[in-house]
């Protein structure tokens, strides 16, 4: 249980609105999970004596937000190489494997949530992809998010097309025969996932750090009546709505094909069925267009950038550049596990600085202070949660991570922000609060028995594995013909280019 008094002694408090290279020694004191002073902290008449925690010049940071992330393909770490992102899916997808158990899904639930507070993440964006979707499934997974102490916005992630629609190609590829195999055969019956929407989000839990929002996998990817209800079921709930929009070239090829009505754009579609606004968050976004840039910037939408995943599936690199010279939202996430294949910040905001200059050779941003406002306020911002997190101010929740600058990476201490973004691994990160609950201290998890996990985690993988062999040797058939299809997506032009060079 968070402690109601806590205070924070010593520590270097970065505020990135004042000096993100030296931030002034402060105390923090927190209250009831808000931060109730930084600097000097009045001595309160009566009042119990806050526990104390020494930082002695250690940074003390606003909780990373991971914005986009995906816990259902957790297993399945370290299993690919690089790979065409169409295919890789066909191996990742819930929808590729028989049903999971209660027991799988809270384990790798809880497996994703340690792996995020070891990383100074303390929000995380889950865009949970539950087959079928049912809300005891979701409640394992919020109960999962619960226990562990992390603060996660759940996306009920659905859609309702089938690949041999939306990607190009494929029909004409893939045998006929195959066909029905590619995503291992039938459809599961399940409960209807707007029903399920609407049981799960008028339920409320004061208690818990678990938010929701509304998730079609892709415009392309749901079928306008879907979408239509879903735009209605954010309206009526007040919701986030998280997107994922153009990783891929062969999307944007998709987008010209079935969207020929709205100018061969899943932005001005998604503009038709409601969803174009600001609260609606749209991840990857490496295919967009100029126009399409403008227009969501217009709109208020948010981007969250994924480059690690975006690279291992060969999608090239988004337009950072012109997204931040149009004033978009940027915040970053580490997306699923298999094609990241770490839920790891430092990277992200590393990358995030690095790549803009594939779309720009001059100097400009985004630097390492930019970088950090991207994984705190404008994830924060994408959660709707940017009056309660993302920074270190007096009122809002206490949502901090503690990096440790002993470590060689600070040694000599010239910038918090350069040092964090350019150096930092993830190996510094000592102690994590989220909503003023330690939920890591010293590099010791308090929410969640470590040990116990990986005995019981040793229990349940191999049956997962079996299942997922099964298949991988199903999609090493579809294989060449997924390929050729690539090939052929290759040949179309869809205007405009996001590789270096080739
Ligand atoms: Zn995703």
């Amino acid at each position: 249980m968070s402690s109601p008094r806590l205070l924070l002694k010593g520590g270097r408090v970065l505020d990135l609105d004042r000096d993100p290279h030296h931030p002034a020694v402060a105390d923090v004191l927190i209250v009831d999970g808000r931060i109730a002073a930084i600097g000097a902290v009045p001595d309160e008449v009566g009042a119990a004596p806050p526990e104390t925690i020494d930082l002695g010049g250690k940074l003390v940071v606003p909780g990373f937000v991971n914005a986009h992330y995906h816990s259902h393909d957790i297993f399945l770490k370290g299993c690919f190489d690089p790979s065409v992102l169409e295919f890789w899916a066909l191996n990742a997808l819930p929808r590729a494997y028989p049903p999971r158990s209660d027991e799988e899904i809270r384990l790798r639930t809880l497996l994703g949530a340690v792996e995020c507070i070891r990383g100074g993440i303390t929000t995380v964006q889950d865009m949970l992809t539950l087959y079928p979707l049912t809300a005891e499934q979701v409640d394992v997974v919020k109960s999962a998010y619960d226990a562990a102490g992390l603060r996660a916005i759940l996306g009920l992630q659905v859609g309702d097309m089938s690949p041999l629609d939306t990607v190009p190609y494929w029909r004409e590829t893939i045998p006929p025969e195959l066909q029905p195999t590619l995503m291992g055969g039938p459809p599961v019956a399940g409960p209807d996932p707007v029903a399920v929407m609407n049981e799960v989000f008028a339920r409320r839990d004061p208690a818990s750090l678990v938010r929701w929002a509304v998730s079609p996998s892709s415009p392309e990817r749901c079928s306008r009546p879907l979408l239509e209800k879903l735009a209605d079921v954010a309206r009526r709930f007040d919701l986030p709505v998280y997107a994922h929009i153009y990783i891929s070239r062969a999307e944007a090829l998709t987008a010209r094909r079935m969207f020929g009505d709205f100018n061969g754009s899943m932005i001005d579609y998604l503009d038709a069925v409601g969803l174009l606004g600001p609260k609606l968050t749209l991840a990857h976004g490496v295919w967009l267009d100029r126009r399409e840039i403008d227009r969501i910037a217009a709109a208020g939408v948010s981007v969250v950038l994924n480059m690690l995943s975006n690279l291992k599936t060969k999608n090239g690199v988004a337009p950072i550049r012109p997204m931040l010279a149009a004033g978009i939202n940027l915040a970053l996430g580490c997306d699923n596990c298999s094609c990241s294949d770490a839920q790891n910040i430092f990277q992200a905001m590393k990358l995030y600085t690095f790549l803009a200059a594939v779309s720009d050779p001059t100097e400009g941003p985004p630097d390492a202070a930019d970088a950090l406002r991207a994984a705190t306020m404008a994830g924060a911002r994408t959660a709707g949660l940017q009056d309660r997190i993302g920074a270190l101010r007096i009122g809002m929740r206490a949502d901090i991570t503690v990096i440790d600058t002993d470590d060689p990476v600070y040694q000599p201490f010239n910038s918090a922000a350069r040092q964090i973004v350019y150096g930092e691994g993830g190996r510094a990160v000592t102690t994590v609060i989220v909503d003023g609950r330690v939920v890591m201290r010293d590099r010791v998890i308090q929410t969640v028995d470590e040990a116990a996990l990986r005995t019981e985690l040793a229990r349940i993988v191999p049956g997962f594995r079996a299942d997922a062999d099964k298949v991988f040797a199903r999609t090493a058939r579809l294989r060449p013909y997924i390929l050729e299809a690539d090939k052929r997506i290759w040949r179309e032009d869809v205007g405009i280019d996001r590789y270096l060079s080739r």
